[in-house]
């Protein structure tokens, strides 16, 4: 079967010695529940009860946050050092490349970037590369595949997914050296309208895309001045940085949504997940500028999976929205006055979200006008866009 990589060959490494052994403490550890556990307890019986079921394929080892009961002082694994790298756990032995599943005919060889703090390798392509990895995956014989089988969403045999995630994949490259990440969502935007109309994907930067971009950028915009970063002397850089790790990890992220459990129909995921990497950008945009230490991919990823509600919402500004009922008040004393004059206008209706935002908020200051927003995204209320 041929695996799928959610990643541009060489373009991602990690570094054990630099990272104090961050997936061996307190992350947990899955092992299969037929053999592999029975052969972990035996390695350590003081601790074997401590081994319990997770479900009928996996079982857990308990009390990890400080360590995995295998890591040693010096931060190297007693499983490889004892009995050698054969003799480690699955998952150990893959990671952080073992998100492995398969998808209809595919074998997806994805990454965890919200555990592990993987590098940018894009430049030097010093880093993993998909032949080494292949054949450790080849190693572990035809049982393994880490999380099974993963459902597809409806529609996206019949759109050929396979054929459109690896263009973008094999887009990844043409984009990093962007300015922001308009383009790339662009051209993901005009990739998807293709496969609905069943026409040929797009070039990266062809004129349609670079149209597309500038209309994006102007959503961009108003995402900045929402935020009131948009005259910071700084964000030409946190924009190029940011649109970078989006670029890199835009493969591993857009399977993330199309295969959760809650993916919508494909056609449908497939049309609004370029806003949303867009929107993901932004936030880390902003992320570059505020952070006293530079974000990674995992800071990233975690601005991606944790700001959903809030990407979510971004993704929308320029359609109208419409409230059903007023907004619950639930937040900070300071920040209600805002949040009922968003609610207010939006009860109204007849406007886009990002004209609600700007006539409602924009006599508050930033820090109040940003969480006034996001307690809208986190909230319950409902929101009807058109
Ligand atoms: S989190 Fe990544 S870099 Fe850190 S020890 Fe684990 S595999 Fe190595
Ligand atoms: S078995 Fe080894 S590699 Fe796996 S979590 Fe424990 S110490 Fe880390």
């Amino acid at each position: 079967m041929e695996s799928f990589f959610t990643f541009p060959d060489r373009a991602l490494k990690y570094d054990c010695p630099s990272c104090g052994s961050f997936c061996c403490k307190g992350k947990g550890l899955a092992l299969e529940a037929s053999k592999e556990v029975v052969r972990f307890a035996r390695l350590e019986p003081r601790m074997a009860a401590l081994v319990y079921p997770a479900d009928h394929r996996f079982a857990h080892i308990l009390d990890v946050s400080d360590g995995c009961w295998m890591l040693q002082p010096d931060g190297l694994c007693a499983v490889e050092t004892g009995h050698g790298y054969a003799a480690k756990p699955h998952t150990c032995r893959l990671f952080p490349f073992n998100r492995i599943f398969q998808v209809g005919e595919v074998r997806v060889v994805d990454f965890n970037s919200k555990i592990c703090p993987l590098q940018d390798a894009s430049e030097a392509r010093d880093g993993q590369s998909w032949e080494s990895l292949q054949k450790q995956i080849d190693g572990e014989g035809p049982s393994f595949f880490g999380r099974g089988s993963v459902p597809l969403p409806e529609g996206a045999r019949e759109q050929d997914w396979a054929r459109q995630e690896r263009w973008v994949r094999d887009s990844i490259d043409a984009h990093l050296g962007e300015p922001d990440y308009a383009a790339f969502a662009a051209l993901q935007e005009e990739g998807s309208l293709a496969l609905l109309r069943g026409g040929a994907l797009p070039e990266p930067h062809a004129p349609a895309v670079l149209e597309r971009a500038a209309y994006l950028r102007q959503v961009l915009q108003s995402w900045r001045i929402h935020h009131g970063v948009e005259g910071d002397p700084r964000l030409e850089t946190a924009a190029r940085l940011a649109a970078r790790q989006a670029s890199l990890l835009t493969c591993s992220w857009r399977l993330y949504l199309l295969l959760s459990s809650e993916a919508a129909p494909y056609p449908g995921v497939v049309r609004m997940l370029p806003r949303h990497l867009l929107a993901a950008a932004h936030l880390i945009e902003l992320s570059h500028l505020a952070r006293k230490i530079a974000p990674g991919l995992r800071a990233a990823t975690e601005t991606f999976q944790g700001a959903a509600p809030l990407i979510g919402l971004l993704a929308v500004f320029p359609q109208r929205a419409r409230l059903k009922t007023p907004l619950e008040l639930g937040v900070a004393l300071e920040v209600q006055p805002a949040l009922v004059a968003l609610s207010r206008l939006l009860l109204e209706g007849g406007r886009t979200l990002a004209e609600a935002a700007e006539q409602s908020l924009s006599p508050f200051p930033v820090h109040l006008r940003s969480m006034a927003l996001t307690a809208l995204a986190f909230g319950n209320a409902e929101l009807l866009v058109e």
